[in-house]
């Protein structure tokens, strides 16, 4: 057995990030900017209003209450003709430019209509210059750029992205991603299944994890337990794909071909990683395209992609060395959690709540066998236990959260 992070290295090592590629905003969610971006224009633009209410001189209101004629409305958007003079006020709208004369904003709410005839507003409260006024540039400097090469795309930068007119971005590419299941025992359909069948329910874990991480996912099928069959999924997948996940058949079983077709058209390395669940492992290149074999039990491969083929991704997608994952969160246990030394580190299925004092506490979710995919969904997280640590009630547990 190989420790995690020697399998993990393996695996960083032999990956290249792939190449930058020009998106359309629209779908530049999640990716990896190549290329810094910068702001011609001041953000905002020209100086607004942060409230609704009435533009004017902040001198005319220092004996207030006090009244003031009303030249007219400013709407967000208009180019503003109006100007403002000497005990004059201009209504406006948030957003809307500020008037030339005014250098201060009052908020509706201190203002009521004057009596009398014409427009005319009664101002109740005294207001310093610049009251309510957003002045170009506060957000964002002429000139200044806004994101650097590196920094992912999360849905406050593509509103930033389009603030600064960057319609279109260089980012590194997001992988599509293949995913293949392995097995004679396979079923797809909703009928009753014959002895001995299962519903595959890997390729669409898998899958929903790849689009869930932000890769496009590409369903290969299922191959039945034949080499040729293997054998022309896996050509079929690194042909069209930028990585191919396969499960199942990379164990010692007498069907596990999977093995023997990866060894004849690619380059593998056929792990043992001491963890638990998720042992078997493999990866390498066929034709140069990164292939990762995952068990084929449904809580391993969902724990070996999380562990293992979910950081090589991240790092084919560009995302930095320390940003892989998968993150450690601590957590208090509230729970007997460990088990007698194999060597291996294990991966505890647990649910994960706060107390009181705001501590997260795991408890055991149910069934850890590896087959146990609906205990898995009951689980928020997975205990990191090392080797013969036997965490009790109130240690200290590294959590992965799900
Ligand atoms: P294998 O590594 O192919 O021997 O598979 C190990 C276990 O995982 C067996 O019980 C398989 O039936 C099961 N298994 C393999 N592939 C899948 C799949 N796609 N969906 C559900 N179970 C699977
Ligand atoms: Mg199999």
């Amino acid at each position: 057995m190989i420790p995690l992070e020697e399998a993990r290295e393996h695996i960083l090592s032999r990956i290249e990030t792939l190449p930058v590629r020009r998106y359309p905003l629209d779908e530049a969610l999640g990716l990896v900017l190549a290329e810094p971006v910068t702001s011609s224009d001041p953000i905002p633009a020209f100086a607004n209003t942060a409230m609704d209410g009435y533009a004017l001189r902040a001198a005319d209101t220092l004996g207030a209450p006090v009244e003031l004629d009303v030249v007219g409305t400013i709407g967000a958007g208009d180019e503003g003709s109006l100007h403002v003079g000497e005990s004059q006020a201009a209504r406006i709208m948030t957003g809307a430019p500020i008037p030339p004369g005014a250098d201060a904003v009052v908020k509706v709410e201190l203002t009521s209509p004057a009596d009398g005839p014409g427009d005319r507003v009664r101002v109740e409260a005294t207001v310093k210059v610049g009251n309510h006024i957003r002045h170009p540039g506060e957000d964002v400097a002429a000139g200044e750029q806004v994101l650097t090469a590196g920094t992912v795309v999360t849905p406050g930068r593509v509103g930033l992205l389009a603030a600064v007119g960057a319609y279109e971005v260089a980012a590194h590419g997001r992988p599509r991603v293949g995913v293949l299941s392995t097995g004679d025992e396979l079923a797809d359909t909703p009928g009753p299944l014959r002895r001995g069948q299962i519903r595959d329910t890997n390729r669409r874990t898998l899958l929903s994890l790849v689009s869930e991480a932000g890769f496009e996912g590409v369903d290969l099928g299922i191959a039945p337990d034949r080499p040729d069959d293997i054998s022309r999924a896996f050509e079929a997948g690194v042909a069209d794909c930028d990585a191919v996940l396969s499960s199942g058949g990379v164990s010692m079983g007498d069907f596990d071909y999977v093995k023997v077709v990866l060894d004849r058209i690619g380059e593998m390395r056929w792990m043992q990683i001491a963890i638990k669940p998720a042992k078997p492992f493999a990866f390498g290149l066929v034709d140069g395209t990164p292939v990762f074999g995952l068990p084929g039990n449904p809580v391993s491969s969902m724990v070996s992609f999380e562990l293992l083929a979910k950081p090589g991704l991240r790092a084919m997608a560009g995302h930095s060395a320390d940003d892989l994952g998968p993150a450690l969160v601590r957590a208090v246990s509230a729970d007997e959690l460990g088990h007698r030394s194999d060597g291996k580190t294990h991966f505890v299925r647990v649910s994960a709540s706060r107390d009181e004092r705001g501590v997260l506490r795991v408890v055991r979710s149910g069934g850890q066998g590896s087959h146990q995919l609906a205990a898995m969904t009951r689980a928020d997280a997975l205990a990191v236990v090392p080797d013969g640590a036997r965490p009790g009630m109130g240690d200290p547990v590294d959590v992965i959260v799900l």
